[in-house]
């Protein structure tokens, strides 16, 4: 399928790259593919970056029939552009499509979406250390009826912006709260999938913790109230006595690419990596005793986020005396590094544009 490019006529000024805020600086262009029932996927097209004509009653505005991906391009010392895993996110996202019945995207053709889209923007891809453009690709449901039934109308979109480092201080450790009253996602439910309505369910608690003095929460599992599953919307790691546990894909996970990454690092460098059910209790426990060595968090926008301070009720411990941990900056000097092309690729994780 050919992409048609309709170009902006005015390009918008770039903002200045070392003063990047996270995912508001939309680029000039989109990347928007049709998709009917009956027809398949149509006419995908390049155009300019703009508001979407949208009927009030689309079912993604009242069902949130709606899945996403977050991704990056990386300039490299070269001046050239690549991708981390992009085939991995395609997958995933039709993963997150068949749990809320929308159609599966071939993967070359989000793929050439996606690449041709990062290519006319080549020019917003920053050179600042720790910049990237991030990529979202997301699909919504258009049918104008209210009734509750999956959308025979759908559109596949991709928008970009730059963005710079998720901390710019630098590695900072975090300080967590173990959510007790709300829970992002049931076994059953939608928590395998990058689907809008869990981030919803989860801004309540992220707005109270917030508030409290915390940057994110630690979910538990919501049958026993005690399991952990995530921490905000990353994915979370625990060194302790030397081992590394991680919660297992047990259904209201999120299968985070950079996990994988992580524990495929981890399993490189010799560590044994436990993807197990751990509670918090445990992980309070082994702080208590001195065994629990680093904590940190994985996602695509901060690579990985040291945890510093865990509080649960009434209690609290500090992880790793509130310092990054040696395997925590490990991982992100390794995987930044592949990232933008300072180390080897391994695992064949780049794909240069
Ligand atoms: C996107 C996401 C992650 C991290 O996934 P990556 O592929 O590593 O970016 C983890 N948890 C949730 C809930 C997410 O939405």
């Amino acid at each position: 399928m050919e992409i048609k490019i309709t170009r902006a006529t005015t390009l918008k000024e770039k903002p200045d790259s070392s003063a990047l805020v996270f995912g508001k600086a939309m680029t000039d262009h989109m990347f928007i593919v049709d998709y009917d029932a009956g027809q398949g996927w149509h006419d995908p097209r390049i155009i300019p970056y703009g508001p979407l004509p949208i009927d009030p009653a689309a079912k993604v505005l009242h069902y949130a029939e709606e899945i996403f991906e977050g991704m990056k391009a990386y300039r490299t010392a070269d001046g050239s552009i690549q991708l981390f895993r992009p085939r991995d996110n395609i997958a995933r996202m039709n993963g997150s499509a068949e749990r809320v019945c929308m159609p599966q995207i071939p993967e070359a053709l989000a793929l050439a979406g996606i690449t041709k889209l990062v290519e006319v923007e080549r020019d917003w891809v920053p050179y600042e250390k720790d910049t990237s453009l991030y990529i979202r690709p997301f699909m919504i449901g258009l049918d104008p009826a209210l009734g509750v039934h999956a959308s025979q109308h759908v559109q596949f979109i991709v928008i970009v912006c730059p963005v710079g480092a998720y901390y710019p201080e630098g590695l900072d450790p975090v300080k967590i709260y173990v959510e007790d009253r709300d829970v992002r996602a049931v076994k059953g439910g939608t928590g395998m999938a990058k689907t809008g309505g869990n981030y919803a369910a989860s801004l309540r608690a992220g707005d109270m913790a917030e508030k409290a003095g915390y940057s994110q929460v630690l979910w538990l599992d919501g049958v026993h109230r005690k399991y952990i599953e995530e921490v905000g919307s990353m994915n979370v790691m625990f060194k302790v006595s030397g081992k590394i546990l991680t919660p297992d894909l047990n259904g209201s996970v999120l299968d985070g690419i950079t996990r994988r990454s992580c524990i495929q690092l981890l399993k490189d460098w010799g560590y044994d990596v436990e993807e197990r059910r751990i509670s918090a209790d445990e992980i309070f426990a082994a702080a208590e005793s001195g065994a629990l060595e680093e904590a940190w968090g994985t996602g695509t926008a901060a690579v990985v986020s040291p945890i510093g301070e865990l509080a649960m009720k009434d209690k609290k411990v500090t992880v790793s005396n509130n310092q990054i941990g040696e395997i925590t900056q490990r991982l992100y000097d390794e995987l930044t590094g592949i990232q933008w092309g300072r180390v080897a690729d391994p695992h064949d994780w780049i794909m240069k544009l």
